[in-house]
């Protein structure tokens, strides 16, 4: 796995993560497999071809084009050969209709600071700033890299704010606190055995680190993403605003995400299977009911959405 991660996407003007305009800044690579995961794309730690087959009009250049033979034309259709694929992103630059795309790209640390330092007058406008995302930016193999780049956007007058599972050591999470506003913290699945179901691993680490967090002071804006079939139940929130209460959590916010599916096409794209028989969208009025559940517990910031 590498040490200087690869970055998926740089979306700037984003008003989804985090207070005011921001540029989200998504790391590849990730240890946990949340079933409706929409950035399939952002799992693996390495480069890879995303294949977008409904825009391919079979031209061939990329059978042409690829040394590794990893591209062929059968029946008149292109077959893609995974395995074979070195991602080198030599077709992508042939392909005339985009239906290639490679994900992942190397920045420096400065590179990736200066990317972001463009926007800083409309951070300044509008209470906004960065946003590290991902993938899992606080996986260990990156933190020196993260560090890095927290600290210098911290240095230039830029909000931070870290958007994770917290499914870290807790090291990673204490060494870059002085650069950080606000943590955007998943709570996903409270019972310890469907967490290992819907998302492959067990979620007391998660939980331990958010206790330390807050008794560090850390800024926390608490989010849970609610999926029908999977946790938009009562037991659920109200598990959720047990643990919070109890062991003191200051959440500044609690964010109520519903489910949606708009990463389902990427699955095909990278040959991965999604599992959409198993999730569904929440209702709205379903999602009201649960942001009232917060709020009648004391909760006086509880949005629906990002
Ligand atoms: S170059 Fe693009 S459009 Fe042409 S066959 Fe390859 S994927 Fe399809
Ligand atoms: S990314 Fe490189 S190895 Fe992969 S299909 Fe394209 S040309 Fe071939």
């Amino acid at each position: 796995m590498a040490e200087t991660p690869y970055i998926f996407n740089i979306q700037k003007f984003s008003t989804h993560d985090g207070d005011g305009v921001r540029t989200t800044i998504f790391f590849k690579g990730c240890p946990l497999r949340c079933m409706w995961c929409h950035n399939p794309e952002s799992q693996h730690y390495y480069k890879e071809l995303i294949f977008h087959h409904h825009k391919c009009t079979a031209c061939g250049r990329c059978v042409a084009k690829c040394k590794q033979g990893a591209n062929s034309i059968v029946d008149g259709k292109i077959v893609f050969d995974r395995s074979k694929c070195t991602a080198c992103g030599v077709c992508t630059d042939w392909c005339i209709t985009e239906a290639r795309e490679l994900a992942g790209k190397e920045y420096t640390v400065d590179a990736l600071v200066k990317e972001a330092m463009k926007d800083k007058i409309f951070y300044e406008q509008s209470g906004g700033g960065v946003t590290l995302s991902g993938g899992e930016v606080m996986a260990s193999q990156h933190m020196d890299y993260v560090e890095e780049v927290c600290r210098k956007l911290h240095e230039n007058g830029v909000s931070v704010f870290i958007d994770t599972s917290g499914y870290t050591d807790y090291e990673n999470l204490k060494r870059i606190l002085p650069y950080v506003d606000v943590f955007l913290y998943d709570i996903k699945v409270m019972d310890p055995e469907d967490h290992k179901k819907y998302i492959g691993v067990d979620n007391s680490l998660i939980l331990e680190n958010l206790k330390k967090l807050s008794d560090e002071g850390a800024g926390l804006y608490i989010r849970l993403p609610i999926i029908q079939q999977v946790n938009a139940t009562d037991e659920h929130i109200e598990s959720v605003i047990h643990f919070l209460k109890e062991n003191n959590i200051h959440a500044r916010q609690v964010n109520l995400l519903p489910y949606h599916d708009i990463g389902k096409g990427k699955y095909a794209s990278l040959d991965m299977e999604y599992h959409d028989d198993e999730m569904s969208v929440p209702v709205s009025e379903l999602m009201e009911h649960f942001k009232s559940m917060f709020e009648e517990q004391g909760f006086n910031k509880v949005n629906i959405g990002g």
